[in-house]
Protein backbone atom coordinates (compact mmCIF):
# COMPACT_ATOMS: atom_id res chain seq x y z
CA UNK A 1 0.00 0.00 0.00
CA UNK A 2 1.65 3.41 -0.97
CA UNK A 3 -0.12 6.84 -0.37
CA UNK A 4 -0.37 10.13 -2.75
CA UNK A 5 2.70 12.11 -2.10
CA UNK A 6 0.49 15.25 -2.87
CA UNK A 7 -2.83 14.76 -1.13
CA UNK A 8 -1.89 11.53 0.95
CA UNK A 9 -4.95 9.37 -0.01
CA UNK A 10 -4.20 5.94 -0.15
CA UNK A 11 -3.88 3.87 -3.51
CA UNK A 12 -2.99 0.51 -4.65
CA UNK A 13 0.31 -0.27 -5.32
CA UNK A 14 0.07 -0.12 -8.83
CA UNK A 15 -1.75 3.27 -9.19
CA UNK A 16 -0.11 5.57 -11.61
CA UNK A 17 -2.56 8.35 -10.88
CA UNK A 18 -4.15 9.33 -8.05
CA UNK A 19 -7.90 8.92 -8.08
CA UNK A 20 -8.05 12.15 -5.69
CA UNK A 21 -6.24 14.68 -6.68
CA UNK A 22 -4.74 13.55 -10.45
CA UNK A 23 -1.04 13.41 -9.48
CA UNK A 24 0.79 11.38 -11.87
CA UNK A 25 3.22 9.11 -10.94
CA UNK A 26 4.84 6.18 -12.48
CA UNK A 27 5.10 2.34 -10.71
CA UNK A 28 8.58 2.92 -9.28
CA UNK A 29 8.27 6.62 -8.47
CA UNK A 30 10.40 9.15 -10.35
CA UNK A 31 13.45 8.00 -11.51
CA UNK A 32 15.80 8.97 -9.12
CA UNK A 33 18.55 10.61 -10.59
CA UNK A 34 21.82 8.65 -11.81
CA UNK A 35 25.51 9.62 -10.72
CA UNK A 36 27.49 9.78 -13.94
CA UNK A 37 29.54 6.31 -13.27
CA UNK A 38 32.60 8.18 -14.52
CA UNK A 39 32.07 10.25 -11.01
CA UNK A 40 34.57 10.15 -8.71
CA UNK A 41 36.87 11.80 -5.96
CA UNK A 42 39.24 14.00 -7.77
CA UNK A 43 42.54 15.34 -5.30
CA UNK A 44 42.96 17.49 -8.53
CA UNK A 45 40.11 19.48 -8.47
CA UNK A 46 40.35 19.43 -4.71
CA UNK A 47 43.28 21.79 -5.04
CA UNK A 48 41.96 23.84 -7.70
CA UNK A 49 39.38 24.14 -4.88
CA UNK A 50 42.04 25.01 -2.50
CA UNK A 51 43.51 27.94 -4.50
CA UNK A 52 40.66 29.12 -6.36
CA UNK A 53 37.51 28.87 -3.14
CA UNK A 54 34.94 30.43 -5.42
CA UNK A 55 35.60 27.55 -8.52
CA UNK A 56 35.65 25.09 -6.04
CA UNK A 57 32.26 26.10 -4.79
CA UNK A 58 30.90 26.59 -8.00
CA UNK A 59 31.54 23.42 -9.17
CA UNK A 60 30.54 21.42 -6.27
CA UNK A 61 27.40 23.35 -6.67
CA UNK A 62 26.71 22.47 -10.15
CA UNK A 63 27.87 18.71 -9.88
CA UNK A 64 26.16 18.03 -6.90
CA UNK A 65 23.70 16.37 -9.08
CA UNK A 66 25.85 14.13 -11.65
CA UNK A 67 29.33 14.58 -10.23
CA UNK A 68 28.53 14.28 -6.78
CA UNK A 69 31.79 12.90 -5.43
CA UNK A 70 33.87 15.09 -7.97
CA UNK A 71 32.19 18.03 -7.05
CA UNK A 72 32.34 17.09 -3.12
CA UNK A 73 36.43 16.88 -3.91
CA UNK A 74 36.40 20.35 -5.20
CA UNK A 75 34.29 21.46 -2.20
CA UNK A 76 36.39 20.14 0.24
CA UNK A 77 39.05 21.94 -1.38
CA UNK A 78 37.25 25.28 -1.10
CA UNK A 79 36.36 24.42 2.62
CA UNK A 80 39.84 23.83 3.40
CA UNK A 81 41.31 26.95 1.95
CA UNK A 82 38.69 28.78 3.74
CA UNK A 83 39.51 27.18 6.79
CA UNK A 84 43.53 28.15 6.40
CA UNK A 85 42.60 31.34 5.42
CA UNK A 86 40.99 31.98 8.65
CA UNK A 87 43.20 30.55 10.88
CA UNK A 88 46.19 32.27 9.37
CA UNK A 89 44.27 35.24 9.72
CA UNK A 90 43.80 34.58 13.64
CA UNK A 91 47.76 33.61 13.68
CA UNK A 92 48.51 36.64 12.08
CA UNK A 93 46.29 38.86 13.97
CA UNK A 94 47.67 37.33 17.59
CA UNK A 95 51.34 38.07 15.88
CA UNK A 96 50.69 41.58 15.67
CA UNK A 97 48.78 41.86 18.78
CA UNK A 98 51.74 40.30 20.06
CA UNK A 99 54.40 42.60 18.28
CA UNK A 100 52.30 45.56 19.11
CA UNK A 101 52.75 45.02 22.37
CA UNK A 102 56.25 44.28 22.48
CA UNK A 103 57.06 47.24 20.26
CA UNK A 104 54.49 49.26 21.87
CA UNK A 105 56.24 49.23 25.11
CA UNK A 106 59.48 50.01 23.79
CA UNK A 107 58.01 52.91 22.02
CA UNK A 108 56.35 54.50 24.99
CA UNK A 109 59.98 53.99 27.16
CA UNK A 110 61.89 55.52 24.46
ZN1 LIG B 1 -3.58 12.65 -4.58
Amino acid sequence: MKYCPSCGKQLADNAVMCPGCGHMFGPAGPAPKVADPSDAPSTGYGILGFFFPIVGLILYLVWQDNFPKRGKSAGKGALISVIVSVVLSIVYVIVMVIFMSIYGGYYIWD
